[in-house]
């Protein structure tokens, strides 16, 4: 049975980054679709139908622990990457934001393992950081690039449970089927 991934708001369809939820069948994508839950943003042939590989939700979960489709994973935004850390800057330690007094302020996650070398969208590789920060490493490692994170990543995970979506999203998930 192919199974359909699907992401959370925010999927990147040029280069396929995104924030991997979990994955469901593909009859639950086509009720997920016809709800407006989710959008297809990848499809195939499969026989004469065309069918979703990958979805993204609507609308972003943030801070949410998910446990669907038998698999165990953690919804998170990047948004939920800043405020674990506290929107400063993993790297020169200052703060960070949406609308920043000089753009090399600006909030950017930035993943320690770089995505392109294989680096996981997850809580433990992914760090708040500032754009002149994001830039200067680059496509490197922070031993590579000569930088110090100042804080190590952690899984917020539990404590982080949202009253609310704790519960409202398996059911999302599962499409109530
Ligand atoms: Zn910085």
């Amino acid at each position: 049975m192919a199974q359909v991934r699907v992401f959370n708001l925010g999927y990147d369809p040029e280069t396929g980054i995104g924030e991997l939820l979990h994955t469901t069948t593909v009859r639950h994508a086509f009720g997920m679709i016809r709800r407006e839950v989710a959008d297809p943003v990848e499809l195939t042939m499969l026989g004469d139908r065309i069918v979703p590989t990958a979805l993204e939700l609507t609308r972003e979960l943030s801070g949410a622990w998910v446990e669907g489709a038998g698999q165990r994973s953690v919804g998170f935004s990047y948004r939920a990457v800043h405020e674990r850390d506290h929107w400063t800057c993993a790297y020169c330690g200052r703060s960070v934001s949406k609308t920043p007094s000089c753009e090399g302020l600006l909030a950017t996650v930035d993943h320690i393992l770089p995505s392109s070398r294989g680096g996981a969208s997850s809580w433990t590789n992914l760090v708040s950081a500032c754009k002149e920060c994001n830039n200067r490493k680059a496509d490197r490692t922070p031993e590579e690039a000569g930088m110090l994170l100042r804080a190590e990543p952690y899984d917020p995970a539990h404590s982080f449970r949202v009253a609310g979506y704790a519960q409202g999203l398996p059911l999302l998930i599962r499409g109530g089927a």
